[in-house]
């Protein structure tokens, strides 16, 4: 969908236009239980641990994709198979936390 069709936000009277989205009663169990919960519990771990969650793995493509995190995950990514001194990972957790 191109960014047109939202709206024309330009003065002296910008114009927004919505949409209703609706879903069943199975796709909302769905989305809550296969995705929301199981977020929460990655999340819950990686709070917990100090340590963030393996990136690329808990997300669909998409997400990844148009993500503005995408080059911190690359680069976890690329040093997670890397050996880290200790000083590096005290400085990794710093930016984290
Ligand atoms: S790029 Fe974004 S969506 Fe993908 S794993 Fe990293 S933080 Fe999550």
């Amino acid at each position: 969908m191109s960014q047109a069709s939202w709206g024309n936000y330009s003065p002296p009277f910008p114009q927004l236009y919505a949409e209703t989205i609706q879903f069943d009663e199975d796709e909302l169990y769905h989305n809550w239980h296969s995705k929301i919960l199981y977020n929460k519990v990655i999340l819950g771990k990686a709070i917990k641990s100090g340590t963030p969650p393996e990136p690329f793995k808990n997300c669909y493509d998409w997400e990844c994709k148009y993500c503005r995190y995408n080059l911190v995950c690359q680069t976890l990514a690329r040093t997670s198979t890397t050996e880290m001194s200790e000083e590096q990972i005290e400085e990794d957790k710093k930016l984290w936390n």
